[in-house]
């Protein structure tokens, strides 16, 4: 029999993942096989000890992640042993919160004694699952400015994620998505759904738009919001497609707040924010990288843009510290304003001149790269309680929903699925109009010598348009 060595198992755990198309499930869409090849440098690759399972799901009103780690748990353990075996880490931890107790009790059902699995269990706040957060709560290593949990030996990868690692490696690629459809709908509910499905069919799906009857509403005044409320943008309409990295879809009225900022532009951010910003720094005192002690102070860069820049420009440079969980804008602050929308705006300005904060070369990056941090010392006082988030958020009426996983297959008539899902190149079409497909199939792949991810049918049907951007496939 053929004896793989440690680097070949290594090696052919993260083929099986390129081939079957993983992405980061959690939302940012990395493409895993690079993420669990570690590094380029072997020595790097050595040096990760520990892979966590990152269950936390803390953006209000989700449910998928939880639901799959109580209905999946020996995948999601078996995806967590594989990742361990294919960056060599030693230890694997599951982080979920300990109110999800269906899933703490398949988890541990799932484990086997004497492996080096275990669960870390968390109190429920936001955001609890921000990967930097994530590694310190579990590990007590503060990644460094701008860096990786790999450079304190940790992977971080969403439960999601590990459930489509194990699939991959019985050679089954990513061609459906579990995510929740709740908010102002008749049945929410947690759907497995095919990629490239129309929100519109999956809010059909989950019962349709909920309108109280002595309401003069109509299905007009209420938005679709794409994720969580906190991290997650309004859809441009109800044709647009369900992809790898939709862990949600939100219903809500166009008068909740969460629409209301989600919809507002820049402009007005700014104008706000230069009559009103008071310098009351809770934005500073709030934000989970500051209190991680990362030198990002949002209130400083209101301070810098509204009343004229006096400020060191490592003030406005901070912006590549920012994760953009919303916390400043939706939480802390008492006059409705939005650091993180100046520091979105800064960030692609940075983009745009050739500043990569991540995986940066020495030159671009000089400033923000400390790693000599020390938390705040009020930290762990200034974690902000899902509860009081959610009562910010105007979706307390919504957050006490059952929202069942339903399991039904639902197939729909055409799917439009997205060239890019994922960070890097847009996959390349391997397929042409008129060509008919199984569910399964490879449709697109990774262009050569780039990073990006495969792309695969999500129903079986004729290839009805291929474009730029979508691969149209019709039952
Ligand atoms: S919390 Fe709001 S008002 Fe206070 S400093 Fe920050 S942006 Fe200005
Ligand atoms: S979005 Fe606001 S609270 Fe969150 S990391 Fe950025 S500045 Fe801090």
């Amino acid at each position: 029999m053929l004896v793989l060595s440690p680097v070949e198992v290594s090696e052919q755990i993260v083929q099986k993942v390129k081939d079957a198309g993983v992405v980061g499930a959690g939302g940012a869409g990395f493409p895993t096989h690079v993420k669990i090849a570690a590094c380029p440098e072997p020595r790097r690759r050595a040096k990760v000890d520990t892979v966590i399972a990152n269950g936390a799901e803390c953006d209000p009103l989700l449910r998928c992640d939880q639901q799959l780690m109580a209905a999946y748990a020996p995948e999601i353990i078996e995806g967590l042993r594989l990742v361990m075996r294919a960056s060599g880490a030693e230890k694997g931890v599951v982080a979920l919160k300990r109110e999800y107790t269906g899933a703490v009790g398949a988890l541990r059902r799932a484990t086997r004694q004497g492996e080096n699995i275990s669960l870390h269990l968390m109190e429920s706040y936001y955001p609890a699952g921000d990967e930097f957060v994530l590694v310190y709560e579990v590990t007590g290593r503060l990644v460094p400015e701008t860096g990786l949990p790999l450079d304190v030996d940790c992977i971080v990868q969403n439960v999601g994620t590990l459930f489509n690692i194990a699939l991959a490696q019985k050679g089954i690629p990513v061609t459906h998505r579990f995510l929740t459809v709740t908010g102002a709908v008749n049945e929410p509910r947690t759907l497995n759904l095919p990629i490239g499905t129309p929100i519109g069919e999956a809010v059909a799906w989950a019962g349709g738009i909920k309108i109280p009857p002595w309401s003069a509403r109509t299905e007009e005044d209420y938005a679709v919001v794409v994720g969580g409320p906190m991290m997650g943008w309004l859809a441009q309409g109800l044709s647009e497609a369900i992809t790898k990295t939709t862990t949600g879809l939100i219903v809500l009225p166009r008068n909740n707040v969460v629409v209301r900022y989600l919809g507002r532009p820049l402009g007005s951010w700014v104008k706000r924010g230069r009559s009103t910003c008071d310098q009351c720094r809770d934005c500073t005192d709030l934000c989970p990288r500051y209190l991680l002690g990362h030198d990002l102070e949002p209130h400083k860069v209101m301070r810098s843009l509204n009343y004229g820049l006096t400020e060191p420009t490592a003030i406005i440079t901070a912006a590549v510290l920012c994760c953009e969980c919303r916390l400043c804008e939706a939480y802390a602050c008492p006059l409705e304003l939005s650091p993180m929308t100046y520091y979105k705006e800064i960030k692609r300005q940075l983009a745009a001149q050739g500043w990569k904060p991540v995986l940066s070369s020495v030159e671009v990056n000089v400033v923000h790269k400390r790693s000599d941090l020390t938390p705040h010392p009020m930290r762990e006082y200034r974690r902000v309680p899902l509860e009081r988030l959610v009562a910010r958020l105007g979706l307390s009426e919504y957050q006490e929903c059952t929202c069942p996983l339903d399991e039904q297959e639902y197939q729909p008539k055409r799917v439009a699925i997205p060239l890019k899902q994922h960070l890097g190149a847009p996959s390349q079409p391997v397929v042409k109009i008129g060509d008919r497909v199984q569910r399964g199939d490879l449709i697109a792949r990774i262009p050569e010598g780039k990073i990006g991810a495969n792309v695969h049918a999500s129903i079986s049907g004729r290839v009805e348009a291929v474009t730029d951007e979508h691969i149209v496939i019709v039952a």
